[in-house]
This record gives C-alpha cells, sequence and structure tokens, in this order.
C-alpha cells in the first residue's frame, strides 16, 4: 500500500517534442485514479514515468514516500496492466502468472499459493492449463490482471487495458476492474481516452489536454462544474453545447466578469412554450436531425433566432457550427423540420472566459 505524489513532472522527448509539461498530483493510499485526455496528450508518457520505463526530464515522482526517479522499474513495487496483455503464448496461464515470481526466487510454495488466489478471485481456476490462444480476449485480460495481482504491488498501472475488448465485453471488464480495486485497495493510476470509463472507475480524476494537467478532482465534480470549455466538451456524452457569446447581446456575466462562451448541458436543455426562466435561457431551435437511441431522444436543432451565434468550435466531440443538442428522456417528441423552443434555469448555466481557458461562475 502506498501513496503516489507526482512534483512538476517534466519530460521532453529527444527533438524538443515537450510531452509533459510540468505536472502535480498526489493519489492517496488504496485510491483509484484516471488520466483522461485525447490522444497525444501525454498520458501514456505520464503512466510510463511512474513505472520507470521512461526517464523523467525534471520533477519528482514519489511512491510511498521513495523518490523513485533513480529506482529501476523491478524495484519500484509496482505492476503493470497492458492493452494488448503481453502474455507468453507458449506458457500456461499458470505459468504466465507464476513466471515473474519465480524470477524473483519466491519459494514454489508461495509461488502457488498466490497464483491459486488470484485465480479464485479472478475465476480462471478452470484455466490455469490453457494457453492464452485458448481463452478468449476477456479470460486474456484476466490473466493479465492475475499476473499483476500475483505481484502484490503497492500499485497497479493500467494503460487502456480494454480497448482491444469489443464494447459489451469492456462494461463487464469495467465493473470487474473496479470491484476488484475495492477488494484489494491498491493504489491505482488508470490510463484511458474513454471519458465513461474515467467517470466510472475513477476516485479522483486528471484530465489532461496537451501535456498539461486541465483539471483534477472527484468525477462528478468535474461534471457538474467544469473549469475550461476543454473539460466541459470532453467529459459528459453528448458533450455540452458551446455558444460563443454576441458582443452587442444581453451580458451574461458572473461576480462582474462577462462571459465569452454558454456552456448547456444537452439534459439541461428541456422543452418548453414558456419564457426565460429567472436568470436561465431560452433557445428557438428547427430541428434538423433526430437520434432514437431507446431510453432518450437526441434532438439536432438549429438556432433561429436573428441575430443568433454559431456555437464554439470545442474539440473534442465538438458539435457542428450552430447546432445545439437537445436530450430528452423516452422514444416521443418532435419530428424533423419542427420547431422547439429549448430553455434552461439559470444554476445550470456555465460561463467561460471568451478563450474558454476559465470558469468564471461559481
Ligand atoms: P497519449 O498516451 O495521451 O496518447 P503519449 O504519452 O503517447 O500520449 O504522447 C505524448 C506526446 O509525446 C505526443 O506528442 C507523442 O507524439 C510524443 N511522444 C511519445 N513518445 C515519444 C517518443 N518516444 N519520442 C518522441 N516523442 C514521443
Amino acid at each position: 500500500m502506498a501513496n503516489v505524489a507526482l512534483r512538476n513532472v517534466q519530460k521532453t522527448y529527444p527533438g524538443s517534442v515537450e510531452a509533459i509539461k510540468g505536472i502535480s498530483f498526489e493519489v492517496d493510499d488504496g485510491q483509484f485514479c484516471v488520466l483522461v485526455g485525447p490522444s497525444g496528450c501525454g498520458k501514456s508518457t505520464l503512466l510510463r514515468m511512474v513505472a520507470g520505463l521512461e526517464t523523467i526530464t525534471s520533477g519528482e515522482i514519489d511512491i510511498g514516500g521513495r523518490i523513485v526517479n533513480q529506482i529501476e522499474p523491478a524495484e519500484r513495487d509496482i505492476a503493470m496492466v497492458f492493452q494488448n496483455y503481453a502474455l507468453y503464448p507458449h506458457m500456461s496461464v499458470y505459468n504466465n502468472m507464476a513466471y515473474g515470481l519465480r524470477n524473483r526466487g519466491m519459494p514454489k510454495g508461495e509461488i502457488d499459493s498466490r497464483v491459486q488466489e488470484a485465480a479464485r478471485i479472478l475465476e480462471i481456476g478452470p484455466m490455469l492449463d490453457r494457453k492464452p490462444r485458448q481463452l478468449s480476449g476477456g479470460q486474456r485480460q484476466r490473466v493479465a490482471m492475475g499476473r499483476a495481482i500475483v505481484r502484490q504491488p503497492k500499485v497497479f498501472l493500467f494503460d487502456e487495458p480494454l480497448s482491444n475488448l469489443d464494447a459489451k465485453l469492456r462494461l463487464a471488464m469495467r465493473v470487474e476492474i473496479r470491484k476488484l480495486q475495492r477488494r484489494l485497495q491498491t493504489t491505482s493510476i488508470y490510463v484511458t481516452h474513454d471519458q465513461l470509463e474515467a467517470m466510472t472507475l475513477a476516485d479522483i480524476l486528471v484530465v489532461m489536454n496537451g501535456g498539461q494537467v486541465e483539471q483534477i478532482g472527484n468525477p462528478l465534480a468535474i461534471y457538474q462544474k467544469p473549469v475550461t470549455t476543454f473539460v466541459a466538451s470532453f467529459i459528459g456524452a453528448p458533450p455540452m453545447n458551446l455558444i460563443r457569446l454576441p458582443d452587442s447581446d444581453v451580458k451574461l456575466e458572473a461576480a462582474g466578469v462577462e462571459a465569452g462562451i454558454l456552456g448547456i448541458r444537452p439534459e439541461d436543455l428541456l422543452m418548453s412554450n414558456d419564457a426565460a426562466p429567472a436568470g436561465g435561457i431560452v433557445l428557438d431551435l428547427n430541428v434538423e436531425a433526430i437520434e432514437r437511441v431507446g431510453a432518450e431522444t437526441y434532438l439536432y436543432g438549429v438556432r433561429t433566432q436573428q441575430g443568433d451565434t454559431p456555437a464554439v468550435s470545442a474539440k473534442p466531440g465538438e458539435l457542428p457550427p450552430g447546432e445545439i443538442l437537445v436530450r430528452i428522456p423516452g422514444q416521443s417528441g418532435p419530428a424533423i423540420g419542427e420547431r422547439i423552443r429549448a430553455v434552461a434555469t439559470g444554476e445550470k448555466l456555465h460561463l467561460f472566459s471568451a478563450d474558454g481557458r476559465k470558469r468564471i461562475n461559481p
């Protein structure tokens, strides 16, 4: 058991690629930390630095009160689970799990009890004699986790472990990983580009962009109060509507600061014929496309009011310019071509500075 602290960690690859631009955060003992962000934001680099597979250009990484910058991966007391499992194809499931322990010279009896215990936890006991090719993707992923568990490390590191699995299996394994981590209470750092995986697994979520941290915190707190438009559009699916506010229109402001961008989550827009609720907003829309996904319906509307401005472009998951997404429960609702009015109350509005780098309202 250990906490992990990163203190102003930087990484510059040869050729002056500044992959990590000074990152600090701490994961408490037993916590599940998820690093999330788009491809290329530096998640894997950061994880590999914690693992010791990548050198640190500057800063400090501390595992359980010990600075590990100069410590070999094998001596860091971590275990890593990769996306491609990296199982030895010619070895049985048992030997795949036992291999690392034998290399450390652990007594045979101890190895056997650890492998049996991991197999029991992961429910792969009947498969111990099989080779990896005789297993399904999900079973292989469990063996890969078993190999990490038998080490009884201080920290688990997961590098997109579910990305090779189909959607249904991903969901099942996601729930299993979370249950397993709660049970073992091993400090974990998990890398993914999937915001849903991040939201559901994390005790502490680190949203990264361009080698920097955009926001750190409890996943729901981040969902409720994203501090930049990047986080606002990255966390939550479908993504938040972002509307650039015109200079001339009625000003939206908070604490005396004028907002440049207004954010409204699709689920916070309600269909209504009423005027704007106090402090809220009204959007008159022409419905141009409809997606019915079963439990809910997504309406893509274009604002019809004169003087309306296009939605700002905010990668990733951006909405096309001018389009507003309204998410309504169930399968009924308007037809294509209909005009609707969507309203949001004041407390559902997210106000950002014109550059999107700062949240203005509390
Ligand atoms: P992510 O895991 O978020 O997709 P990475 O950590 O893999 O991001 O990469 C972060 C940045 O560092 C990217 O711009 C990538 O091109 C660059 N990078 C990664 N590995 C190397 C390397 N070995 N040499 C040079 N640049 C690298």
